[in-house]
């Protein structure tokens, strides 16, 4: 694998990512149906949807776990999820709600003991409102640090929290230089493949490769990639006949050491 081929395929992905990032604000869905979808992105009327959102994004499918808010929501769970009500909720209500009628999480007791700690956090710390916590233009470096605070949030969640908001919600931040790429299976996978990292990389190789090629905004094409994983370049047999980075990708150029 050259190193041209490997600069072709980061100018070509970074390029792609500025070009999503130049257009208006993309409608992509990140949860099904439309209301469950429209909760999660009302950052006006419940920002506190969003945080809870991202946080249940842990070893399940993302779509399942963004539409969780608007589960919880139904009649037969909570019914409301206004923040004065769920405010309200002890852990142990929202604990039942999370399993009945059905499991909604495949960890909904560390989920509920991790939302009624946001809920708290968010009412202690933001006066009840989380969208203080992103308000004022901050740092990507500080508003990192704030999800980072909340009880179950690693840093792939946290990166991932900022980089939706900023790249997908266009939230204003004052940079871009702290937003990691979110090193999940899937960007790993693609990433390894392509032949930025080798197989065996671990999560902080990818990472801090990541930092090196775009330091500006080193999870500037986290989004394309984890598409990518989850499209063409699946575990198995990936799609590199269709696949419009293969010309440069070392899998699809027979350098199979790199299929991670
Ligand atoms: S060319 Fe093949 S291995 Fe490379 S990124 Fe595309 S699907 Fe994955």
């Amino acid at each position: 694998m050259g190193q041209a081929d490997l600069v072709i395929l980061h100018d070509g992905l970074a390029a792609q990512a500025l070009d999503i990032l130049s257009k208006p604000a993309i409608s992509y869905p990140f949860a099904v149906p439309a209301a469950a979808d429209e909760l999660v992105k009302d950052l006006k009327g419940h920002p506190h949807a969003y945080v809870i959102a991202c946080m249940m994004d842990r070893q399940v499918n993302a779509e399942k776990a963004w539409g969780i808010p608007f589960e919880l929501q139904r009649q037969e769970r909570l019914g409301s999820f206004e923040f004065s009500f769920l405010l309200q909720q002890s852990e142990e209500r929202l604990e039942y709600a999370m399993l009945h009628p059905r499991p909604l999480h495949r960890f909904n007791a560390l989920m509920a003991t991790s939302m009624y700690a946001a809920i708290h956090r968010i009412n202690d710390e933001y006066d009840g409102n989380a969208r203080a916590i992103w308000a004022g233009r901050p740092s990507s470096r500080v508003l990192v640090h704030r999800f980072l605070e909340f009880r179950g949030m690693g840093p792939k969640i946290a990166n991932m929290a900022v980089n939706i908001l900023y790249r997908d919600l266009r939230v204003e931040l004052a940079d871009c230089s702290s937003i990691d790429i979110s090193a999940d299976v899937q960007v790993t996978r693609v990433y390894a493949r392509m032949g930025f990292v080798p197989q065996d990389a671990s999560i902080e190789d990818v990472i801090y490769h990541a930092r090196e090629m775009y330091p500006e905004y080193p999870g500037i094409y986290g989004l394309i990639l984890w598409d990518l994983g989850r499209t063409k370049c699946r575990p198995q047999n990936p799609a590199c006949t269709s696949c419009e980075w293969a010309a440069h990708c070392a899998y699809a150029k027979g350098d199979h050491t790199s299929l991670a």
